[in-house]
């Protein structure tokens, strides 16, 4: 049975054109909330077929896709490479316009421990840990993050069935819970650099990611640009379409 699901509804929803780093512009519908059960300021991106003013009859063709970003202040906007975040948005907005669907900006930094723990947990980590045991020393769980608000964002959307973008299968299983219903999923590149491998292998050990890590010696014929990983995941896109 599904969770009981607080009910939400759009607050305000603006155009707002995009343009990022690498040039890559796009236009985006924005889009905020009353009711979201934590109270935090979270946001959806409509971009694509979802760009334009909200439509609640807007139901026919395929289910929009649908990926629920987890806000990284250092990886989205200052461009860390302590992890993949950045690459991962820049992906995410790129398929999702191309698809037509929603971007979910969740509040939820550092795994939902906030953005001075993660900064501890990098401390940690320099150290020896790993981002999991990091944020367990600190007192945190593993993962903290909860979608309860993603999935009221989709019903106040008013949208039926998703693709959810994502490798997490926590975030699948979770969104299921609440009420989502899921078509497909659709993976996201592996955005591999010299500085984020560890963090990428221990997300696909620990965190049970279906990420294709290789082995850490395999780095020099293995990396993949944000170019190609970006090529690989629309080709896989269109497999799911
Ligand atoms: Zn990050």
């Amino acid at each position: 049975m599904p969770r009981k699901l607080p009910t939400a509804t759009i607050r305000t929803q603006v155009t707002v054109p995009l343009r990022f780093a690498d040039g890559y512009a796009t236009t985006a519908r924005v889009f905020t909330f009353n009711g979201l059960a934590d109270g935090l300021e979270h946001v959806a991106f409509g971009l694509g077929d979802r760009s334009g003013p909200f439509n609640p009859g807007q139901q026919s063709g395929p289910p929009p896709l649908v990926r629920p970003h987890s806000e990284c202040l250092t990886g989205d906007v200052f461009g860390s490479q302590r992890c993949d975040c950045g690459a991962q948005l820049r992906e995410a907005v790129e398929l999702i316009a191309d698809a037509g669907g929603y971007l979910l900006y969740l509040r939820q930094e550092g795994r939902g421990i906030g953005l001075y723990a993660k900064v501890d947990a990098y401390a940690l980590q320099d150290e020896g840990l790993d981002t999991y045991d990091a944020n367990l020393a600190l007192g945190y769980a593993a993962d903290q993050r909860d979608y309860t608000v993603a999935a009221q964002m989709v019903r106040a959307l008013g949208l039926t069935r998703v693709a959810l973008l994502s490798n997490n299968p926590d975030k699948a299983a979770q969104l299921g819970r609440l009420g989502v219903a899921i078509t497909d999923r659709v993976p996201t590149g592996v955005h591999l650099s010299a500085t984020n491998a560890g963090y990428l292998a221990t997300k696909a050990h620990r965190g049970l990611h279906t990420l294709d890590v290789p082995a850490l010696g395999q780095h020099a014929k293995w990396v993949i640009g944000g170019a190609e990983a970006l090529e690989s995941s629309k080709r896989a896109v269109k497999r799911e379409a």
